[in-house]
């Protein structure tokens, strides 16, 4: 079995303590696919040395995070750009908009947003979407940059059905993590209606950790917890939510 953790932070400080065992713990509940997401310049050094401890298993993405859009937001952005030219990427990420913690740089959120998408456009690599608080802001943006070319991933999906099969027909897929492991995460009640093709699974770690570890760090191999309520919601096997869920990856990233 293979499970893919499409949005993990392998590299934040959290894990500087203990990140072989928690990588360890990872690769022995078969999780063996880490799609990592960037946040901003000052995380690239912690990124690149995860990648060189763990060159099989590790696949990076590059952006600015829409919470790290502050008045530097030019400076991020030609940082974000040069290495996008650069090297290797496998996505552009993660982008979007975030109105829940700070309302401020909302016009630069927009704008970062909307120059990233089409640099990953440019270089056919999928968007992994940030959302908080800012669904409709974030779905005017892609229904003006709709197309074949417009795809990747609506992590850490939380919104309802309606919501979910409008990103899907922007076509991203859903990332799905802890939240669905909630009490009163409220997806896990209109997942059965989305097809499976449709899902990614994912931990944020070190953030959002499921059911039963909520509210302490999470890492990697709490996925596993995700793929048993998948497997439960779906009335499948875990094995088969691993099997589909990871070929949904290998759809999007390439890889
Ligand atoms: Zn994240």
């Amino acid at each position: 079995m293979i499970i893919t953790d499409t949005h993990t932070h392998l590299y934040s400080e959290q894990f500087n303590e203990d990140r072989n065992d928690v990588i360890q713990r990872a690769l022995d509940a078969d999780v063996s696919r880490f799609f990592i997401p960037a946040i901003d310049s000052t995380y690239l050094d912690s990124m690149l040395q995860l990648e060189k401890d763990f060159p099989e298993n590790t696949f990076l993405m590059m952006g600015l995070h829409p919470t790290h859009v502050k008045e530097n937001v030019e400076e991020e952005l030609a940082f974000v750009k040069n290495w996008l030219d650069k090297r290797t990427f496998y996505g552009v990420g993660e982008i979007g908009i975030d109105l829940y913690w700070d309302k401020t740089f909302l016009k630069q959120q927009q704008y970062a947003f909307r120059q990233q998408i089409k640099w990953a456009k440019e270089k056919k690599l999928p968007i992994a979407i940030h959302c908080r608080d800012a669904f409709d802001e974030i779905f005017e943006i892609l229904e003006e940059e709709k197309g074949a070319d417009l795809f990747g991933i609506f992590h850490c999906f939380t919104g309802n059905l309606k919501q979910a099969k409008q990103a899907i027909s922007y076509n991203m897929k859903l990332g799905i993590g802890g939240v669905v492991t909630f009490k009163n995460g409220k997806i896990d009640q209109f997942l059965n209606e989305i097809p499976l093709e449709h899902i990614v699974v994912e931990t944020d770690a070190p953030y959002l950790a499921p059911t039963p570890f909520r509210g302490k760090r999470n890492e990697t191999s709490y996925i596993t917890k995700v793929v048993e309520k998948l497997a439960d919601i779906y009335q499948i096997s875990n094995e088969e939510v691993a099997k589909t869920t990871t070929q949904n990856s290998k759809d999007i990233f390439g890889i």
